[in-house]
């Protein structure tokens, strides 16, 4: 198949195929999938991250991951456990320590051992109980005997208690001699795969019990109080901590020393309790660590620690997207597989259904000819669509399914912007035809996924002193950085001179979360327009970022822009060009909408402006100073 995708229908056959979305597999539904039993073949995508983990399982080194979150770190950690010897393991043992009840000594046995060692004291503490039971009942009858005989069976009766009593106490004592078995891996299938994230110190590092009765022999022995950290469990496996910059530096520094030395005693966390009188002898910590994160969190963390990794491991960035080709496709097809039957209640997914799902990873990449690798997320689509179809007794997912989920998983930026379109159609306050002066509709984006049409009014004024750009709301900075950007380009072809006006510049309805670095091309189109009094075409919207020299620079979220140009009704939408191959808008509003790359303000302006002399020889003059007369400007 050229790929890990096997299938056990006979009657299905793959046939590499570029346009087909499935690549090609010819399948009834997911149940027709093979999901590849080790963990580390789930994986898809990262192949250099998986190398990496299947090298340093071999080594046993230590790997750094970073990227973004729900790229599969965690998996690739857990599946390194499963690649590590389970003839290594171990138990550990703590018992009482009859020189120094405080310092209670550590044993390690090979695993499954631990238990028969605790059997056998158990035992032993057993026969030795019922020995003495017999002989405090002997003795009792003994007393009572005489006691009767003596004819004081009152001070019988006291002395008997006396001594059931002092037997009782002396069992407690028999009992401190069984062991506490802190570490079992009797049963353990795989090497220890354990999570560090976010644990506070006593999680990470072991703990003692508080013993609120210290003394008078009620006290448990502090053997018995002796809890494992996630160092000590995860002892000949992984030990993944995620977010490793949110640890605090002196569990940072404990970790290091952990890793440095292979083992670490336990002692009580909380200072001011009796299990921080109490220290063991060391107990194993031979781990690898797993560290993971973002960008920052490398940063941030311990400089030793990241050294150690450095030295001893690897550190392996994560890939965001993957190229979508015909065996990439059959492998998300498989991932739907996955996913169904990790969650175990899930009906099947239908070749519509994954389809859809595929489409998704596609559009969420916002990268052409790439799909998406938050996996997490997608998964969580599938899981919603799964449960719609559950919800309704499905046999199986299918199409619809996966766009209602797509519908109702949206993010609350993107509920918002909807609702936020919906309301000002009702208001009509997005202009969407004719022409005016000094209006713009610039393009935002709302949090990750959403976008929003946000109109830009700008109006140009003789100033009584020097000129000002005054804004409104958030934005000041944005518009004052726009109008400086474009003021270089203006004062070159315009007879107005813009340092002896005030330019005022409203964002029309922005509001808390939209980012507004995309909107330099939108003011400097608004300030043109007011300066000259020529109106700007009211169908269209805009976005990019502008250069001193004029040039329209990248910006993100072009595909969420033009479709919320769309919905908002508008028909026509410029982008820079250095975007093109970012737009992944979704079939229905394709016909809606025409898309135009520019790589310049004279494009933007030849499109935006209305009324034809004025706009040529606008953009004419426009056009003949950004050429060289403006670089050797700005080259002074
Ligand atoms: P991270 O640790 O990077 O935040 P996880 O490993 O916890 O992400 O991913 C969460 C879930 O998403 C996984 O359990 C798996 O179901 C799915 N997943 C994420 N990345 C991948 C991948 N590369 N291949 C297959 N499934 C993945």
């Amino acid at each position: 198949l050229g790929s890990d995708v096997t299938l056990d229908d006979e009657e299905s056959t793959v046939v590499d195929d570029e346009d087909d979305v499935l690549g090609g597999l010819n399948i009834d539904s997911t149940e027709d999938i093979e999901v590849p039993e080790r963990l580390v073949d789930q994986v898809i995508g990262q192949s250099h991250a998986r190398d990496i983990v299947l090298k340093a399982a071999k080594q046993r080194r230590h790997v750094m991951m970073i990227g973004s979150p729900g790229t599969g770190k965690s998996m690739l950690a857990k599946a390194m456990s499963q690649l590590l010897p389970k003839e290594d393991l171990q138990d550990v043992l703590v018992y009482h320590n009859p020189d120094d009840g405080n310092e209670p000594k550590v044993r390690t046995v090979p695993a499954g051992k631990g238990e028969q060692i605790v059997d056998a004291h158990k035992e032993e503490a057993r026969k030795r109980n019922q020995m003495r039971s017999f002989l405090m009942w002997i003795i009792i009858a003994i007393v009572i005997g005489y006691a009767l005989f003596a004819g004081n069976p009152l001070l019988g009766v006291l002395a008997a208690g006396v001594i059931y009593l002092a037997f009782r106490y002396g069992a407690r004592g028999g009992d401190s001699m069984i062991p506490n078995l802190l570490i079992n891996n009797a049963n353990e299938q795989t090497a220890p795969f354990e999570e560090a994230t976010g644990a506070h110190a006593g999680a990470l590092l072991g703990d003692v019990r508080h013993d609120p009765f210290q003394s008078g022999g009620m006290e448990t022995p502090s053997h018995d109080r002796v809890e494992a950290g996630a160092i000590h469990k995860a002892n000949k496996g992984v030990l993944f901590v995620d977010e490793i910059n949110t640890l605090d530096i002196r569990s940072q520094q404990k970790l290091m020393t952990a890793i440095q030395e292979g083992e670490f005693s336990i002692t009580g966390q909380s200072e001011r309790s009796s299990g921080a009188m109490v220290q063991t002898e060391p107990v194993p910590t031979d781990f690898i660590m797993v560290a993971a994160g973002n960008m920052d969190a490398m940063e941030n963390m311990h400089p030793a620690l990241r050294d150690r990794i450095k030295g001893y491991g690897y550190e392996v960035y994560m890939d965001d997207t993957i190229e979508d080709d015909p065996e990439m496709r059959r492998k998300y097809a498989r991932f739907v597989a996955q996913e169904v039957e990790k969650d175990g209640r899930l009906p099947h997914f239908t070749e519509d259904a994954v389809e859809e799902i595929i489409l998704e990873a596609r559009r969420r990449a916002g990268r052409k000819e790439h799909l998406s690798l938050k996996l997490r997320n997608l998964g969580g689509l599938v899981r919603v669509a799964g449960d719609i179809a559950r919800a309704a007794d499905k046999e199986f997912t299918e199409r619809e399914d996966v766009l209602q989920a797509k519908d109702r998983s949206r993010s609350i930026e993107q509920q918002l912007a909807d609702n936020y379109i919906e309301r000002r159609k009702d208001y009509k306050m997005t202009v969407n035809e004719g022409s005016a002066v000094g209006r713009v509709n610039g393009l935002a984006v709302m949090g990750e996924d959403s976008g929003i049409v946000m109109p830009v009014m700008a109006e140009v004024a003789p100033s009584q002193g020097p000129g000002e750009v005054i804004a409104t709301g958030k934005l000041q900075e944005i518009a004052m950085e726009a109008v400086q950007n474009v003021s270089a380009i203006i004062k070159k072809f315009s007879d107005e001179d813009i340092s002896e006006k005030d330019i005022h510049i409203q964002f029309v309805q922005s509001y808390e979360g939209v980012e507004g670095d995309s909107a330099s091309v939108t003011v400097a189109t608004a300030v043109i327009s007011a300066l000259e009094n020529i109106p700007v075409e009211q169908n269209l919207a805009m976005t990019g970022s502008l250069s001193v020299r004029g040039d329209v620079l990248p910006v993100g979220g072009v595909t969420h822009k033009i479709e919320a140009a769309a919905k908002t009704g508008l028909d026509t939408v410029i982008i820079p060009k250095a975007n093109e191959q970012d737009v992944m808008i979704e079939d229905e509003y394709e016909d809606q909408i025409e898309i135009i790359p520019v790589s310049h303000l004279s494009e933007v302006l030849e499109v935006a402006l209305a009324g034809e002399p004025e706009k040529d020889s606008l953009v004419d003059r426009l056009k003949s100073i950004t050429g060289q007369a403006l670089e050797r400007k700005i080259g002074q």
